[in-house]
């Protein structure tokens, strides 16, 4: 029988990543200081630059936090009133609070049953209705990579091209994860991520980022991100007898990463590739110790997983969450309540109980385990060993 570790098990581990990296973190914060260089300073740049080789893509853009980045593109594309852009209730609320900032209004679309990410097919009659509907354009479609691993691209990009659609991949839990060698970027016209600190490329605070391939739509979105700031194609072939820096082209808003963040992220991007590799042992040691006593996720074909989140399916998941609760072991439940049946999100297509039924039934099913690339085999042992207590009883 598994004992219970000595130190507190956490859900997530910081402290243990943070004595990893130990003096490196501590340098660069205090070259951000020493230099006050504390608003687009040097690493910001730097980090974009990384951050979009990372993903084998040409352009990165940093900005405030990972809600911003979703907004920004759609901003940048001119996404408004009367257009429809589609996305999962089984996500964060932000996947879907940004799409009534726009003007834009949202449609709802059901989830696969094994990778809890949007479902093509029900995407597709999603489409098909608002289309036979006649009240608005379908124009964007925004893929959550649930729980760290990719939605079904090839599937998704392809309707996408059908319909004349624009694709975001929302990748704040899944930046990292890859689909055949690739990440979601070779497919999506614009992947985002969030370095809130527990996701699993974590930053010291609040920070976010959109990846693309495209020249303008970085330009537009950098724009936007400073107050619709005039910036190249705005500037080019024109004279001005002023300094264009305060001329304002569009409304837009404030939505930097601070440069200390981007110091620290610089020292995370280095390792992440590494972290990655050790969430992975971490989830097949969960996969052997559970599998047999509960659903245990399934990653789609092709795919490598970053395991933002272990999340399990379970008969009485609540009682489970207790019971753990009451070893010491934290776990999680996301998401209890979807979106598509939340008050401020009921004017979306496809609301109410009954709409979504994949979505409304993993609500009650799923639960999520401590997980984090530091995580020692003695306390894993001991909570597999309490989760397969409870189950046999
Ligand atoms: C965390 C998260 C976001 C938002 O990121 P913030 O940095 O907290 O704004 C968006 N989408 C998903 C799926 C998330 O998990």
């Amino acid at each position: 029988m598994a004992t219970q570790p000595q130190k507190p098990i956490n859900f997530i581990d910081l402290k243990a990543q943070r004595e990893y990296l130990g003096k490196k973190i501590d340098n660069a914060v205090m070259g951000v200081v020493d230099s006050c260089a504390f608003v687009m300073g040097p690493q910001v740049r730097e980090f974009e630059a990384k951050i979009a080789e990372f993903a084998g893509a040409k352009y990165g853009l940093s900005c405030a936090n990972g809600t911003d980045a979703i907004v920004l593109p759609l901003m940048a594309w001119g996404i408004g009133a009367g257009d429809a852009v589609f996305c999962p209730s089984f996500t964060f609320a932000a996947t879907a609070e940004v799409i009534p900032w726009t003007g834009a209004t949202g449609v709802f679309v059901d989830i696969l049953e094994d990778t809890y990410n949007i479902d093509p097919v029900k995407l597709e009659e999603a489409i098909e209705k608002v289309v036979a509907d006649g009240k608005l354009t379908p124009k964007v479609v925004i893929a959550v990579d649930l729980f760290g691993q990719a939605a079904d691209y090839p599937k998704i990009r392809a309707i996408c091209d059908k319909y004349n659609l624009k694709l975001i991949s929302d990748s704040a839990q899944g930046f990292g994860c890859t689909l055949n060698g690739k990440h979601p970027i070779e497919w999506a016209d614009a992947q985002t991520t969030s370095f809130f600190p527990a996701k699993p490329l974590g930053c010291y605070g609040d920070g976010g980022a959109v990846i693309t391939n495209s020249e303008d739509d970085w330009h537009m979105m950098d724009s936007i991100r400073v107050h619709g700031k005039a910036v190249k194609n705005d500037l080019e072939g024109k004279n001005f007898d002023h300094d264009p820096k305060y001329m304002n082209m569009r409304i837009g808003m404030n939505s930097r990463l601070d440069t200390i963040q981007a110091a620290v992220l610089l020292e995370k991007i280095a390792i992440f590739s590494e972290e990655i590799e050790k969430r992975n042992v971490v989830a097949d040691r969960y996969y052997e110790g559970l599998k047999d006593v509960c659903v245990a996720p399934i990653v789609i074909d092709g795919g490598v997983s970053n395991w933002a989140q272990y999340t399990i399916q379970v008969p009485d998941r609540d009682a489970l969450m207790a019971y753990l609760r009451e070893n010491g072991v934290p776990s999680a439940a996301y998401y209890p309540i979807p979106m598509h049946v939340q008050g401020p999100y009921l004017d979306f297509v496809n609301t109410g109980y009954g709409q979504l039924p994949v979505t409304e039934h993993m609500a009650d099913a799923v639960m999520s385990l401590p997980m984090h690339p530091y995580m020692d085999t003695e306390t894993q042992d001991y909570i597999i060993a309490k989760i397969r207590e409870f189950l046999s009883k």
